[in-house]
């Protein structure tokens, strides 16, 4: 113990020395980057959204360029500490910490320098437009930091233009969730975020900033696309952009059935890429293992005048929602109603169960911004997150729906929405770090609960369920793939990246030689420290 205290003391005094600073917040790296070593700075980058995980850095960087990142990431490799990006801090497992018991490197924080206005130290995103065979395309220029949101209100505001796939909360970055793959219901159709970028800046574990795209250095940028920062920061994206609607049909319809409720996901999300007057824009869906509250769910959507009595609807148990949305503009609102009935009516879920509300664009896309503010003032956005994320073959999905949602979760007090939507694998690049089972459809699963203290989900229980449902699907032959994943072995990494972890481990050596980069996600342990000294 006495000689793992003196090793450990012994790295952090090397850290200071070599980088020299101090434990001053004015201390420098090299010139012109400011460290912070503020009490406020190191419990923020301490703590993310899951709120199971802490693990306080030496110091904050709170980058105003790509040059600033470039300097910390050289120090790190040249002299031995790990960096890790920080976007928002919505990771559920330290994946964007420095290691969870040791102050053992610097968080970058990509929302930029402190004290002073995002927009006055990065300037605007950019537009650009693109000439290819299929005609002129809009993209936008944006810092690896950049929240969704503000890219969507940029866009929207100045270019009546938007991207194309989204995530169903928009106060994530864009660099985190391109680490991830980024997806919510427009992915049938666009593919995951990771699908609609079309260039990249990354500052590699070496220091070199480099520009990266299909054409020029290819690997890296397919590798840094899903790769949970292992390979490099992303500074700047590339995203693709559409001319965006004014406004959306939002659609919800109930099933008791699970196998029609998946019959018709299924059928909508094989409309993709057909004529927009042929498809909805965004197909997902949620499942209700708590009766009470099929009137209550997430936001505001189900008027309270007009609720839903289940009795009068003749069932009971576990109820499946799916949701749709239909797009529409000046041009196109007179058509809307017609395009939305005609394609319900070919779906068999229970009749009188059809929900449908008319909101802006902006509106839908922010839509989970309006229950995070509701939990935010009753104090419950600020407790731990136990979340699971499957990807589950769709030819398993009957499987899972008899073993977990109706075995284990039905009838139990809901603690978190739970949402079951399919995508098509052909609209995910497959050059991309991201994993995804081998069924041409396959669905995600989320899990997105809220621990209480006291009562049936605290912490502990809901661990354990998340612990049983693994279990189930390990037991029952369920091949799911982990979205967000949290794996602490090298052999659980090996077996998620499959077929793909030789390359993933080859690019690392390439391109972050010192593993210093995203030690949170726990997959390389830094090669300057022993199993001993660097305790994750
Ligand atoms: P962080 O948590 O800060 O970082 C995540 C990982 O990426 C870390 O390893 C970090 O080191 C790395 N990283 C961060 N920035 C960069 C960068 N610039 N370059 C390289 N690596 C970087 N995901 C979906 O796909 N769809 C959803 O609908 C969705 N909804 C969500 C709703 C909520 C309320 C929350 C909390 C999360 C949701 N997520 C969703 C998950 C989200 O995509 C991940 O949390 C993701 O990590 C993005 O969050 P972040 O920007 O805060 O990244």
């Amino acid at each position: 113990m006495a000689s793992k205290l003196l090793l450990i003391t012994f790295a952090i005094c090397r850290l200071l020395s070599t980088v020299g600073f101090t434990m001053d917040p004015l201390a420098r790296v090299t010139g012109h980057v400011q460290l912070s070593s503020d009490p406020d700075d190191l419990e923020a980058a301490s703590r993310d959204f899951g709120g199971m995980s802490r693990a306080k850095p030496l110091a904050v960087l709170h980058p105003a360029s790509a040059e600033d990142v470039v300097s910390v990431v050289r120090a790190g490799s040249a002299h031995g500490f790990t960096v890790s990006a920080r976007g928002h801090g919505h990771s559920i497992n330290g994946q964007a910490q420095v290691g969870r018991n040791g102050r053992n490197g610097v968080v970058i924080d990509m929302s930029g320098p402190k004290g002073r206005r995002f927009r006055d130290v990065f300037t605007k995103p950019v537009l650009g437009k693109m000439i290819n065979r299929s005609g002129a395309s809009y993209y936008v220029d944006v810092w690896g930091g950049e929240l969704w949101i503000d890219v969507l209100k940029w866009s929207l505001d100045e270019h009546g233009l938007a991207p194309k796939s989204w995530t169903d909360y928009l106060y994530l970055s864009v660099g985190g969730t391109l680490s991830n793959a980024g997806i919510s219901g427009q992915a049938f159709h666009h593919g995951p975020q990771t699908s609609n970028v079309y260039e990249l800046d990354v500052v590699t574990g070496k220091g070199e900033l480099l520009t990266c795209s299909e054409e020029k250095n290819s690997e890296l940028f397919h590798g840094v696309l899903g790769g949970l920062g292992q390979f490099g920061i992303i500074t700047r994206a590339r995203i693709a952009l559409e001319p965006a609607p004014q406004r959306v049909k939002w659609v919800r319809v109930l099933y008791s059935n699970f196998s029609a409720f998946t019959k018709d996901q299924e059928y909508l999300i094989s409309l993709r890429g057909g004529a927009s007057s042929e498809r909805f824009d965004y197909v997902e869906g949620f499942i209700i293992v708590d009766e009470g509250l099929i009137n209550n769910w997430r936001s505001s959507f189900f008027s309270p005048r007009n609720p839903v009595n289940l009795t009068s609807i003749g069932a009971h148990g576990v109820f499946y929602c799916l949701e749709v949305t239909k797009n529409y503009d000046e041009s196109t609102a007179d058509m809307v109603d017609q395009v939305v009935e005609t394609l319900l009516k070919k779906l068999d879920f229970i009749p009188s169960s059809v929900f449908t509300t008319d909101v802006t664009y902006l509106d839908f896309l922010d839509r989970v911004h309006k229950a995070e503010l509701k939990l935010r003032a009753k104090n419950l956005w600020h407790v731990p997150h136990p979340w699971l994320n499957l990807f589950v073959p769709k030819s398993q999905i009957s499987k899972f729906n008899d073993g977990v949602f109706k075995g284990m979760l039905a009838g139990n007090k809901t603690s978190g929405p739970i949402l079951l939507y399919p995508m098509n694998r052909n609209k995910w690049d497959h050059r991309s770090s991201v994993v995804t089972p081998d069924e041409e459809v396959f669905y995600l699963v989320a899990l997105l609960r809220s621990a209480t203290q006291e009562g049936p989900h605290t912490l502990d229980n809901l661990r354990d369920q998340n612990r049983r449902i693994l279990q189930f699907c390990e037991e029952s032959g369920i091949k799911v793939k982990r979205y967000l994943p949290d794996y602490s072995t090298q052999d659980e990494w090996k077996g998620h990246f499959g077929e793909k972890w030789e390359s993933f481990k080859e690019m690392k050596m390439k391109f972050d030689p010192y593993h210093i980069l995203a030690v949170g996600q726990r997959i390389f342990r830094p090669s300057f420290t022993s199993h001993g000294i660097f305790d994750w």
